[in-house]
């Protein structure tokens, strides 16, 4: 149809399908490019694999959004400088906008000794790992016995599920910047792991942080309490792990042997200041080591540097005097035309209904955008000319529907609540592709 504003958008999770929902619904011809085959992004390959209700519930969202006949989806096509097409590609097939909703998908190092030492992982490699996203789900991982997972929020929490729960190690040990009073993780999610809690071991740190909290006006009982809160929905356990805090400390070091394994972690005590407010922890200078066999780092992440658009503080620029705010949120970055929304607005913010509700305020703010310039041809036939010229099979929607009923077979024959191909040679098989288009 001619005469509709064209419009790209980069990643198929939340953030991309709702923006694209939103801009398809206000008559703008909408594109989405997504590296990975699926739709879904952190829905897909985040959230824990056991849930599958609301997994399920999500897809079927996604389903109705792909269905959408205002939109075309390219799947197995990343975009950025050193991806299949760059910013500059998009621009030369006629977009009039693009909206990068690709989530964050650098990973943060704290750059300490040791990071590169067998057993050191990036929670996100795991995470993608046993929600079976190619190629993470083809890469070995040595989960010891002893495990430490620097961090305090639900992702720690699922790791440390997946450890205790799937992995069966002997222990897992959270390690906790900051004290009992400032963990992140939701009492819903530690339901999965808090039996596996050790109570002694809980309640010598307690010990050990009291004085430090008190001396920043906090209630250690209450922080103990709210730990707990979980205990009465408590899900029974699956072996005899155990899970302890190693609250007040940072990892300094990562140690290894001379094969390069992993064998400690050396931590170094914190105490707590209050600026503006907000508690800050400080070192103490007292060090520890930690005999664990894998670390696993919980502690967010970042945009991903070589997209090609300005990064700063581990989020892509925003423009600080925006055209178009919604709500007095920026989704400008300083190129014209290129729009940020959900992780890739802000590395590591919120669930799902977060990320959804930013794709849809980013493509609020294009819409606007677009109402300074005329409708146009959506360039169609040259966008897929373009994909098709790419030396790589592309995933179309009827493909992922493809997949994903062939999955499902494969599910109802195995007597599996779910079945995913974990490579992508299986993957595009099942779609009736090969790995050269
Ligand atoms: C371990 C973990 C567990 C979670 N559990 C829950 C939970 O239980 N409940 C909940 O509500 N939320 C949960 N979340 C949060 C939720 O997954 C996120 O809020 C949400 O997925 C972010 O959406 P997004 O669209 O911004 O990014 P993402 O979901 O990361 O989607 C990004 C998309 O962009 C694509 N992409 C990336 N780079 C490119 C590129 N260069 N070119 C083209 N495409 C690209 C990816 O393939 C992906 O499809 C969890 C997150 C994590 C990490």
């Amino acid at each position: 149809m001619q005469n509709q504003f064209f419009v790209a958008v980069v990643g198929a999770g939340p953030a991309g399908l709702f923006g694209a929902r939103e801009l398809a619904n206000a008559g703008a011809r909408v594109v989405i490019f997504n590296r990975d085959v699926k739709p879904g992004g952190l829905a897909e390959y985040g959230i824990y694999f056991s849930k599958h209700i609301m997994k399920e519930g999500l897809r079927k969202q996604f389903h109705n959004v792909m269905d959408n006949p205002n939109i075309d989806y390219y799947g197995n096509v990343t975009v950025g400088a050193q991806g299949d097409l760059s910013l500059d590609d998009l621009r030369a097939l006629g977009f009039q906008a693009v909206l990068v909703a690709a989530g964050a998908q650098g990973t943060k190092w704290l750059g300490l000794p040791g990071e590169n030492l067998t057993g050191v992982y990036h929670a996100k490699d795991v995470v993608y790992s046993y929600n079976k996203l190619p190629p993470f789900a083809q890469k070995p991982f040595r989960f010891g016995r002893r495990v430490a997972v620097v961090g305090a929020g639900n992702v720690m929490v699922d790791i440390s599920r997946f450890l205790l729960r799937e992995q069966k190690v002997d222990e897992v040990i959270a390690v906790v910047r900051r004290g009992p009073a400032e963990v992140k993780f939701d009492k819903k999610e530690m339901e999965h792991i808090v039996a596996y809690l050790d109570p002694s071991a809980l309640d010598a740190e307690m010990a050990r942080s009291t004085p430090i909290m008190q001396a920043v006006g906090q209630d250690p009982a209450a922080a103990k309490a709210a730990i707990l809160e979980s205990l009465p929905k408590a899900e029974a356990k699956t072996s005899d792990s155990r899970f302890r805090f190693e609250f007040l400390a940072s990892p300094v070091q990562m140690l290894g042997d001379a094969d390069g394994n992993l064998t400690q972690i050396e931590i170094e005590e914190n105490s707590l200041s209050l600026k503006d407010g907000q508690t800050k922890a400080r070192g103490t200078g007292v060090k520890r080591m930690l005999d664990v066999e894998t670390v696993i780092f919980a502690i967010g992440d970042k945009v991903d540097e070589s997209f090609g658009l300005p990064v700063e503080w581990n989020e892509f620029v925003k423009s600080t005097t925006p055209k178009f705010p919604i709500d007095n949120i920026s989704f400008e970055s300083p190129i014209e035309g290129v729009f940020v929304g959900g992780w890739s607005r802000k590395a590591s913010e919120g669930l799902v209904g977060y990320a959804r509700k930013d794709g849809t305020n980013a493509s609020r703010a294009v819409w606007q955008y677009l109402q300074t310039l005329s409708p146009t041809d959506p360039n169609l036939e040259g966008v897929e000319a373009k994909v098709n010229s790419l030396s790589k099979p592309i995933v179309r929607k009827e493909d992922v529907k493809r997949l994903e009923a062939t999955e499902a077979e494969e599910a109802q024959k195995r007597g599996l609540e779910e079945f995913k191909f974990d490579n992508n040679e299986d993957m595009l098989n099942a779609m009736g592709m090969t790995m050269t288009a």
